[in-house]
């Protein structure tokens, strides 16, 4: 059975849409478990019906005629309960809806199992007999399973559909082009033009691409190919006295498959029908694949994974041949299954208008990213069709996770409205530049940016802001192809200590692990977040935070504008031997004639641990800095990039606001300053509660810090602590970003927290 699942999915995985998704679904299931119908109705949100969408037993002509209203029919029953309903005789049941056109009344045994994807009913799954009988408790595991399996599937092809726009047939109406969603990662709206990134020889990556010179491609193509068959050639021959003839035939079959009209020649077609040679490729070897995978023998199955290598090794050629040069248009939306940060870098920063990725969440790298760069983001698009929206119009909405692709004239008007009035409240917050973050009684608090990049510099100087709250100096390792050295390292942070002076800047210490790699320093791990990370591992290589450090203190000298915050304290230790080496540091420094002054050292409250002992690491530093992306992380057990748990993962539970409160408290006993430097400083909601509490210094990605700045000289800190008083009863995160989300409604700065003003 599992074969047979592992198939049906694989198949529907390739569909071109969803109406041949779903066929493949009904007669595949049809067949396994040797039933007279198999059918599925999916739900028509906006009608309330559940409507007969593809059968295989019933008269087909019912296909989008048979309609029934969720309160009717034994279909709508197993949608409502959410649960599966096994019936012997469905016709004598009193829910039972007849519909002549589908000539169902030969059929007795009932069994209807819910499609369900995020907790969402998207339709039901049913199988009919002719015999009056219950189905079998086998039958029922497998269409539950089977229809787990294939929900997000049929999502992803309800999605692919939609791209072309509505199709031409008699279900028009419930091929409707919905919104994708992912989940906000940088707020703003980009709409603009999608341009697939994917990393090198990734044959499932590869999207699909117009063309119009066919020919010149197909050439590219014919290259590549003669290029492989020369490797393999030259393979067979090096081989010849180590393997015996008839294991090396092997390499003909290769050749003959190379050659084939199959391969070859179905390939040359699809470039000519206007896909460019890797797309072309792609569709070649996935069709392929299946078709072997499909083989009951498990010998011949096995040769998909020779079709596979075959792929790869063409696509190896083709992107040699034609070292893949993407054009940039003008409103450039970057769309990929991983984005990483460097991809994010290749982009020129003119073109940018924002980034989707079907991997990572808000607290993700990339999305920090693309806050500093001002770019809207949307993260963990997990039913985005990547291969087919190269090249097509793409809306992405940073606030709500939504994605509209080849969007209509009406949506794309109206998110024309929102960039506008978005354009003009920016510019109205660009007025608030030079002035204080000064509530309406006169209450100050510091206003920071995060930066980790050189070229973000410029931005966070033009901002208005007070200085740098958190610098992380990571990601300058990560662009190196060995640890920098401490002149390398010194040069970057005089750069920014220079640029921002007399205003202070908190470089952090080196915070690598989690999700973070260094290229030259691979941590292979199965628990990353929960590993070697942070001060754990500098302080296991004393030899490169002593390096780190030393290029810190010597970049402030003359300006002694430098503090330095250590990431990922989970025990006193730590901080005691953190300590010891930064003094070490200092006394050597003076040893050697420099004129160095002592930097205030602080440290981040990101684990549990070091919210209960906040008190004592207060006592020994100069300033504590709450890294709410990870307390929220560690708090709540959720993987901060994990997009399957996302909507756990907010940094208004109140588990973390009472985790706040308590460490401004102890940090009071301790008569030392507390800054907030997570995501959740920039969030114009949370910032307000973070003023009420008592907070002294809030640092953000640039982009965030004209809004908060605008909540900060809007409210006075009474009616901030009043509205803190109101949401520490409130017992869930929802809840209370909904009672936010409405009093900035109430007061009009709904602008502030979603797209428009
Ligand atoms: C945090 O964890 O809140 C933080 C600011 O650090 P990072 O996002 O780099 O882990
Ligand atoms: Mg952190």
């Amino acid at each position: 059975m599992l074969d047979i699942l592992r198939r049906i999915v694989q198949e529907v995985n390739l569909a071109n849409d969803l109406e041949q998704a779903l066929n493949i679904i009904v007669q595949r299931v049809k067949s396994a478990i040797a039933v007279d119908v198999c059918s599925i109705f999916l739900l028509n949100e906006e009608d309330k019906e559940y409507v007969l969408m593809a059968t295989d037993g019933l008269n087909a002509e019912a296909v989008g005629k048979v309609r029934m209203s969720d309160n009717v029919g034994l279909v709508s029953l197993v949608g409502k309960r959410a649960e599966a309903i096994n019936i012997a005789d469905a016709i004598k049941n009193p829910r039972y809806q007849h519909f002549p056109e589908a000539s169902e009344e030969a059929f007795h045994g009932f069994l209807g199992v819910p499609i369900i994807h995020h907790r969402k009913v998207l339709g039901v799954l049913v199988i009919q007999s002719s015999k009056v009988q219950k189905f079998s408790e086998d039958d029922e595991t497998f269409l539950i399973t089977v229809a787990a399996q294939l929900a997000a599937a049929i999502v992803h092809a309800e999605a692919s559909g939609g791209i072309d726009g509505l199709k031409q047939n008699k279900n028009e109406k419930d091929y409707k082009a919905k919104p994708i969603n992912g989940l906000p990662g940088a707020p703003g709206v980009a709409m603009g033009i999608a341009v697939v990134m994917y990393p090198p020889a990734d044959i499932d990556a590869i999207p699909d691409r117009h063309i119009s010179d066919t020919e010149k491609e197909v050439k590219l193509f014919d290259i590549a190919v003669e290029a492989v068959v020369k490797d393999i050639t030259g393979l067979s021959k090096r081989l010849k006295d180590v393997l015996p003839e008839e294991d090396r035939a092997l390499f003909d079959v290769y050749l003959l498959m190379l050659n084939s009209q199959a391969i070859s020649g179905i390939t040359r077609d699809r470039i000519r029908e206007g896909n460019w040679a890797p797309g072309a490729l792609r569709q070649t070897i996935r069709e392929h694949e299946q078709v072997f995978n499909e083989m009951e023998d498990s010998y011949l199955r096995e040769r998909a994974d020779d079709v596979r290598d075959l792929g790869r090794r063409i696509l190896m050629h083709l992107q040699e041949d034609s070292p893949d040069k993407i054009e940039f248009p003008d409103n450039t939306v970057l769309v990929g299954e991983d984005i990483s940060a460097s991809m994010l870098a290749e982009v020129p920063r003119d073109k940018l208008a924002g980034v989707i990725s079907v991997r990572g969440s808000r607290t993700s790298h990339v999305a920090i990213l693309a806050r500093a760069m001002s770019i809207s983001a949307v993260m963990g698009a997990t039913d985005l069709p990547v291969s087919r929206i190269d090249g097509r119009t793409i809306i992405a909405d940073g606030y709500s996770g939504q994605i509209f692709i080849s969007p209509s004239k009406k949506v794309t008007n109206e998110f024309q409205r929102l960039i506008d009035e978005e354009a003009a409240l920016s510019d109205e917050l660009m007025e608030l530049r030079d002035l204080p973050a000064k509530t309406e009684d006169g209450i100050e608090i510091s206003l920071l940016v995060n930066s980790g990049l050189l070229s973000d510099i410029t931005p966070s100087l033009q901002s208005g802001a007070e200085g740098i709250g958190l610098y992380r100096t990571e990601f300058p390792f990560m662009e190196r192809q060995t640890f920098p050295s401490e002149e390398e390292q010194r040069s970057i942070y005089r750069q920014v200590l220079e640029s921002f002076h007399p205003r202070p800047v908190t470089l952090r210490t080196l915070d690598v692990g989690g999700d973070k790699a260094l290229p030259y320093f691979p941590i292979e791990e199965d628990n990353p977040f929960l590993g070697w990370r942070g001060i754990r591992i500098t302080l296991d290589h004393p030899e490169i935070f002593l390096v780190q450090v030393r290029a810190m203190v010597r970049a402030s000298i003359g300006l002694n504008n430098l503090k330095i915050l250590l990431p990922m304290i989970s025990d006193i230790n730590e901080l005691t031997e953190a300590l010891g080496l930064i003094h070490q540091v200092y006394g050597e420094l003076l040893e050697e004639g420099e004129e160095v002054v002592m930097p205030e050292v602080g440290v981040m409250i990101e684990v549990p641990s070091a919210v209960y002992q906040a008190g004592s690491l207060a006592r020994r530093v100069d300033f504590l800095s709450i890294g709410t992306n990870d307390l929220t992380q560690y708090l709540l057990a959720v993987d901060r990039n994990n997009a399957r748990v996302a909507s756990l993962y907010d940094s208004l539970h109140p588990a973390v606001i009472r985790a706040i409160l308590q460490v401004v408290e102890s940090a009071r006993v301790h008569n030392k300053p507390v800054s907030v430097c997570g995501e959740m400083a920039g969030d114009p909601v949370a910032a307000l509660l973070l003023l009420a509490m008592g907070i002294d210094s809030l640092s953000m990605s640039v982009s965030s810090l004209s809004r908060v700045k605008w909540v900060i000289r809007n409210i006075t800190r009474e009616r901030a602590r009043q509205i803190l008083s109101e949401i520490l009863v409130i017992e869930d995160a929802a809840g209370i970003r909904n009672y936010l989300n409405q009093t900035f409604e109430d007061a009009g700065m709904g602008g502030l927290v979603r797209a428009g003003n």
